[in-house]
């Protein structure tokens, strides 16, 4: 039997462990399993290896993303860059450390994008922001991030200085902050969507609710709006894939 499963805390209802035990039973996948690891502390991820010698790959969600480093072995060049990772293979007592919320944010968001959506407004500043960022460079699309405290970064805004002009010039607009996530559903990010138009592009990494408040003002002024659940389901089969490679 092959063991994979999901590393963070806490891990409350979990997308991971229904998709992969749902995909292992409707491709009759008999000889793998996926189980919850919440670890109160990453020290305990020695022992947890030694305790489960099948296991062969985790996911890695909050708080662990960037603590994980300096556990890994081998990096991989686009998680070393963004400096999160969220996958992770295990060969022999070889710990590798992928990313895999850009390959899912990419492939979910390219076959959407317009010639316009040539500026983008990055929402939060975590590690799922650093991730879209990486993609955006790569996809030659200029951004500007936007946090509660100011001096993010040579593109670093606050939610204040987001007005009528800064919306006209970024046309794709990426939620990465936790706000309007199940159960705080009525909870949105504090810009001016009075501005928005039919041009603009709302994606929010936030998958539940599928309509999240900040959806609803886009919905509101016609604009485009894709939620994060495509994103989430790439990045799992990445994972997947990632895991059987070695
Ligand atoms: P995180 O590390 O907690 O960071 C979120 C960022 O949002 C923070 O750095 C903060 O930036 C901002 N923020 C936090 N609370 C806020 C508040 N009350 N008001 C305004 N801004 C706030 O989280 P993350 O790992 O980057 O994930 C962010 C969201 O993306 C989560 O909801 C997560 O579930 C989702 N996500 C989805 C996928 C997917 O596949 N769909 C993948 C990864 C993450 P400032 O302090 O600079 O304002």
């Amino acid at each position: 039997m092959q063991v994979y499963g999901l590393m963070g805390y806490p891990l409350g209802h979990s997308f991971s462990k229904q998709y992969f035990t749902q995909k292992f039973q409707t491709e009759h996948i008999t000889n793998a399993q996926f189980e919850l690891y919440p670890l109160p502390n990453i020290t305990e991820l020695p022992n947890l290896l030694l305790q489960t010698p099948q296991l062969k790959g985790l996911a890695v969600t909050i708080p662990y993303k960037e603590a994980i480093m300096p556990y890994l072995t081998h990096i991989n060049e686009a998680a070393q860059q963004i400096g999160a990772v969220n996958c992770i293979t295990i060969n022999k007592g070889i710990l590798t450390g992928h990313n895999t919320d850009v390959i899912g944010f990419e492939q979910s968001l390219q076959p959407l994008l317009q010639p316009h959506h040539q500026k983008a407004l990055v929402l939060g500043t975590g590690g799922a922001a650093k991730a879209v960022q990486y993609v955006l460079q790569k996809l030659g699309i200029e951004y500007s991030i936007v946090s509660r405290t100011k001096g993010e970064g040579k593109h670093g805004i606050t939610y204040s200085d987001v007005n009528q002009t800064i919306l006209q010039q970024h046309l794709l607009i990426i939620n990465c902050t936790p706000l309007g996530m199940h159960p705080n559903v009525t909870t949105l990010p504090a810009i001016p969507y009075e501005y928005l138009t039919p041009q603009h592009f709302l994606y929010d990494l936030v998958y539940q609710p599928a309509t999240t408040a900040f959806l609803q003002q886009g919905m509101l002024k016609n604009t485009l709006v894709k939620n994060g659940y495509e994103m989430l389901a790439i990045q799992a089969e990445a994972n997947w894939q990632i895991w059987n490679s070695i």
